[in-house]
């Protein structure tokens, strides 16, 4: 997949479960693997390329999972009527949009937020797709992006019966198909989980046949889930169920799967998100735009959930959203002092774990058999920086630093704030503003 490659003299941090700061050390890469992190001196007779570190911090490359590639054109899109809640929000702005979306807009929202996930140090994306009428080949448009980018993708398509039956079983064909040419061409960097929109928007017919087709295909499930009350209110009113409960039912739930948001979930369905191992994903800057609530991911965490970060599309740096995750909880709690432990695991330990699952590698620590995927931040400490306070350095000093070299699989993306790649960048941005254009002109 990829030459050698030694990321020399660096000062290194482990921000796994065994957190540490190793000074001066090298990192090699080889066959898209680390195969040894020690003092350069320890390194000998290394003949490939080699990127120099001093001065600088490296760490593993961040995982975003829960993300919308598709939203990349809502920047500065000033049609979309205010909203008075959720529902508002996906009425008036998100289902005109995608549903005015074409294949190349797809194709062009995901390269152009790609090179922004480079840009901030984010290797690998777990994304949820919608076009409702480009539906058959999205997927495939989106995993050209990624592959032109290099990054690391796991991708579905948001099935729901909010465009009618005939859309809903194009969204489950998507999947079939995308899952089926995942496990065919068996490539490390891209995945598929079998995607669905939400609870309110899927029947119980529809929702029957993913979850057979899912299961046939061993494909974990990821789907929003009690992001807005009305999802609880609407699921309860068809059915009796709470949505946690409807997707267990439906065993839609397991430890392939993610459940995005989970703001207005009750104790017991935290017990069952736990019980089957699901992936919750919190998603702190798109809950807060959307007014809502804070997912009380404290009890959830307590209660044995897998707890990880999702950007939902609002921003591609992911230490921005950790940081925004904090200052969350604090409110929510009505406590300074809450939470730090909860949003730093989330973003370097569960989306790591969460990683692994979708794609077979060690994400997350950087030791000899991991995933050669880092980020190489442009920060020299201004205070000590050692074990004890390597997160408080991350929430407060990385966090607005530049990412300067990102890595993905030993294969460098971007060097010194230059990308790597054989994309012409100003190109793709002026085609993505004439797409945008003309999307807006269509809604
Ligand atoms: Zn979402």
């Amino acid at each position: 997949m990829t030459d050698s490659l030694l990321i020399e003299d660096g000062t290194v941090l482990q921000t796994g479960r065994t957190p540490a700061v190793l000074r001066n050390h090298s990192v090699c890469i080889e066959g898209g693997r680390i195969t040894k992190i020690a003092p350069r001196r320890e390194i000998r007779k290394f003949t490939g390329r080699r990127i120099d570190a001093s001065g600088k911090v490296v760490m593993p490359g961040l995982v975003n999972a829960h993300n919308h590639f598709y939203s990349t054109f809502a920047r500065g899109l000033a049609k979309a009527k205010p909203a008075g809640d959720f529902m508002g929000v996906l009425k008036h702005l998100w289902w005109r949009l995608d549903r005015a979306l074409t294949a190349e807009d797809c194709y062009y929202s995901a390269l152009v937020a790609l090179l922004d996930f480079i840009r901030h140090g984010t290797t690998t994306i777990i994304d949820h797709h919608a076009s409702p009428h480009a539906v058959a080949g999205s997927l495939g448009a989106i995993e050209r992006a990624v592959k032109e980018t290099g990054l690391r993708a796991c991708l579905c398509y948001e099935v729901s019966d909010r465009d009618g039956a005939r859309i809903a079983k194009e969204g489950l064909a998507e999947n079939v198909r995308f899952l089926r040419h995942c496990r065919k061409q068996n490539d490390a960097c891209v995945k598929a989980l079998f995607g669905l929109h939400a609870s309110f928007t899927i029947s119980d017919g529809t929702l029957e046949k993913a979850a057979d087709l899912g299961h046939e295909l061993g494909a974990g499930f990821h789907n929003h889930v009690a992001e807005a009350k009305g999802d609880q209110d609407w699921t309860l009113r068809h059915g009796g169920k709470r949505v946690v409960e409807r997707l267990n039912k439906f065993e839609i739930l397991g430890p392939r799967s993610i459940a995005a948001h989970c703001v207005h979930v009750n104790r017991r369905e935290m017990d069952l998100l736990a019980e089957t191992q699901t992936a919750v994903i919190h998603n702190p800057q798109s809950n807060l735009n959307n007014a809502v609530g804070i997912a009380n991911i404290i009890e959830m965490k307590r209660r044995g959930v897998l707890v990880g970060l999702g950007t939902d599309a609002m921003t591609a740096n992911m230490l921005e959203e950790m940081r925004v995750a904090l200052w969350a909880q604090h409110l929510a709690n009505d406590n300074p002092s809450t939470g730090f432990g909860e949003v730093t695991n989330a973003l370097f330990v569960a989306n790591a774990e969460i990683a692994a699952r979708n794609f077979g590698l060690s994400f997350g620590e950087l030791r000899a058999g991991a995933a050669g995927d880092l980020a190489i931040f442009d920060y020299d400490p201004p205070t000590p920086l050692d074990a004890t306070n390597l997160f408080g350095h991350l929430l407060f000093g990385i966090s607005q630093a530049a990412a300067g070299t990102t890595i993905v699989g030993g294969r460098v993306l971007m060097e010194n704030r230059k990308l790597a790649l054989n994309l012409d960048e100003a190109r793709i941005n002026a085609r993505a503003r004439e797409l945008a254009k003309n999307l807006w002109n269509r809604i």
